[in-house]
């Protein structure tokens, strides 16, 4: 029998409940475990979608379901085995708290496509019993503590605000990981990033700052000021089609961020020879691509999803270096609700709610 320690958590009990502070049971730190202690949890879009079970096709909420997969603590405490951690360090953790470790992708690097699937972080039943909870099924950031396998931590730099790390370990890795699978780390690469939402967003400060030129692309000309302000080249309005046949095979990849029903193919113009489109918005409706659009020029078309635990350490890194800091709003506990209905009415925001977890739980 695993013994169990206490921690506060904000819980929503069941799907119609409101959050309210209450406790779980986490698994008491194993050898192979970091204990930290949560100081930040970003607010995530998923988050709101997920607590109230709107994506069951992707992952069913279970209740009573403790939200946050952007957290940002300290170490509090060692396992024996633990080599990359000591006490005192500055953490962050994100969306995978267990992988196999062992299948040839895991082996490779890549947690995030285990062959017998990662854990997420919250709402989702423990597979590989490398963290535990009473309930055996993970438990995320809302809360004060969390014993986690050293695998799945990663180090945030002293020179990196801790309140903003969070969201890095979600969008950032999310853009970070296609950027660098597609080239765009080395630079010099044409980028255009659809929509210009927090995804959308994170991107283009990314590969501003990987040196390449970059495009926004969105279906609201009003998005442009703010695309252009955080470090956007040129803006195509893409319901405009002599804007889109201006920026005709202009560009070398594209990151697909759009989260509502659309038609990749109607992009692939934008793309030179060897181009890419990267799907990362998640949609109902099937994209339909004809062979000859993708064979005439050897485009590509593939999707990713968040990104390794080598690349979230990466991108954390990158961000420090870059001075690339999502602008934060700490809140508490107690405005949990209104944050939810914030984002609920409006995801195009340029601000991350973040909350704060210390004074949640004064
Ligand atoms: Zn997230
Ligand atoms: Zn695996």
């Amino acid at each position: 029998m695993p013994e169990y320690y206490q921690t506060r958590a904000l819980v929503k009990k069941t799907k119609d409940a409101k959050f309210g502070e209450g406790t779980i049971k986490r698994g008491v730190t194993g050898p192979d475990q970091i204990e930290v202690d949560i100081k930040f949890c970003g607010i995530c879009h998923t988050d709101v979608h997920l607590a109230n079970d709107e994506i069951s096709m992707l992952l069913p909420a279970v209740y009573p379901i403790v939200p946050g997969h952007e957290m940002a603590g300290i170490v509090t405490k060692v396992g024996e085995n633990v080599k990359n951690f000591k006490v005192g360090d500055r953490v962050g953790m994100g969306c995978i708290v267990e992988a196999c470790l062992k299948c040839s992708q895991c082996k490779f690097g890549d947690e995030q496509l285990c062959q017998t699937g990662y854990t997420h972080t919250y709402s989702a039943p423990i597979q590989y019993g490398q963290l535990a909870t009473d309930t055996g099924v993970t438990f995320g950031g809302y809360s004060e503590k969390i014993s986690i396998h050293e695998h799945f931590a990663v180090k945030i730099p002293d020179s990196y605000p801790m309140e903003a790390a969070g969201p890095i370990f979600c969008s950032g890795i999310t853009m970070f990981s296609p950027l660098k699978r597609c080239g765009a780390t080395a630079g010099g690469q044409r980028v255009g990033i659809i929509g210009i939402g927090g995804l959308g967003q994170m991107g283009i400060r990314l590969a501003k700052a990987m040196n390449c030129e970059v495009t926004a692309i969105s279906t609201s000309p009003n998005k442009e000021a703010k695309a252009r302000e955080i470090g956007a080249d040129h803006f195509v309005v893409s319901t405009d089609p002599d804007a889109m046949k201006k920026a005709a095979k202009s560009l070398d990849i594209i990151l697909d961020t759009a989260a509502v029903d659309h038609q990749a193919i109607d992009y692939f113009p934008l793309l030179d020879a060897n181009g890419q489109l990267v799907l990362i918005g998640v949609t109902i409706e099937p994209h339909s691509i004809p062979a000859g659009a993708l064979m005439f020029n050897r485009q590509s078309l593939s999707g990713s999803l968040i990104g390794s635990m080598l690349e979230t350490q990466e991108v954390i890194d990158f961000c420090a270096k870059h001075q690339i800091i999502p602008d934060t709003k700490l809140v508490t506990g107690d405005q949990v609700e209104d944050v939810y209905q914030a984002l609920r009415s409006k995801n195009d925001s340029i601000i991350r709610y973040v909350l704060d977890i210390e004074k949640t739980f004064k």
